[in-house]
């Protein structure tokens, strides 16, 4: 993909902080330090679109950002790509667990453009039980779901596909909707970016989940 412009555009955190509806949404869901920085960057070909950081669980919001593309054909496309604040509940407060699960149940339950959630996991890790239980959330929700399982680079190549169905077994998908990728080595961006507007062109032809109040 060649990314022709790739812009933050707004953070938000309630119904009516969200930026009115645009082009179609792709939002990153992961535990901190999963990785999602690292991968919208890559995604965005930046280095700091969105801040790489080693302090888990710093950002509270949702942040939009708007991205221009031309595919490989040659067509042009634009795609919203929402950040999803990170989970990694053992060590965050029963506060603030809920409150990440208010804010991301109203955007899942009422954002009209969003066409799939991006769910990153730690390919040498495998899902954890809080991302097998966001997955099955979002999903739960109504909404398509793509797992990148990601940092793919500290395994052997090997081992790479075997662990794709793996975690495609362990949280009931199909191996067509997981992708192996590095973010670091930049392996498998391309393929991560044709599911992601495979899901825009998909949301374009059915009706919304949202409520008519939605934005
Ligand atoms: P976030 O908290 O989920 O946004 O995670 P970050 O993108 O900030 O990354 C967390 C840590 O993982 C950083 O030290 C990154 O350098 C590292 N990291 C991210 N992606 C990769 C990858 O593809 N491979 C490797 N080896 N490390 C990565």
């Amino acid at each position: 993909m060649k990314i022709l412009s790739a812009e933050f555009l707004t953070t938000g955190v309630s119904t009516d902080s969200w930026p009115s509806a645009g082009p179609p949404e792709v939002a990153f869901a992961g535990r901190s330090n999963v990785g999602k920085s690292s991968m919208i960057n890559a995604l965005c070909q930046r280095h700091k679109l969105v801040r790489v950081s080693n302090t888990p669980g710093r950002t509270r919001t949702l942040n939009f950002f708007d991205v221009s593309l031309e595919d490989p054909s040659g067509e042009t496309a634009k795609v919203r790509f929402c950040d999803l604040p990170g989970y990694g509940f053992s060590k965050v407060s029963k506060t603030d667990r809920r409150q990440w699960q208010e804010m991301i149940e109203g955007y899942l339950a009422k954002r009209q453009p969003l066409a799939a959630v991006v769910c990153i996991v730690d390919a040498n890790v495998g899902p954890t039980e809080d991302d097998a239980r966001v997955v099955a959330w979002v999903q739960s929700m109504g909404r398509r779901v793509i797992v990148a399982a990601t940092k793919v680079d500290k395994m052997p190549k090997h081992r790479r596909h075997p662990r794709q169905l793996e975690i495609a077994r362990t949280l009931v998908l199909s191996p067509a909707e997981v992708v192996v990728v590095s973010p670091k080595l930049a392996i498998n961006l391309e393929p991560l970016w044709e599911k992601v507007l495979q899901a825009c062109e998909a949301a374009k032809g059915s009706p919304a989940v949202a409520s008519p109040a939605s934005r």
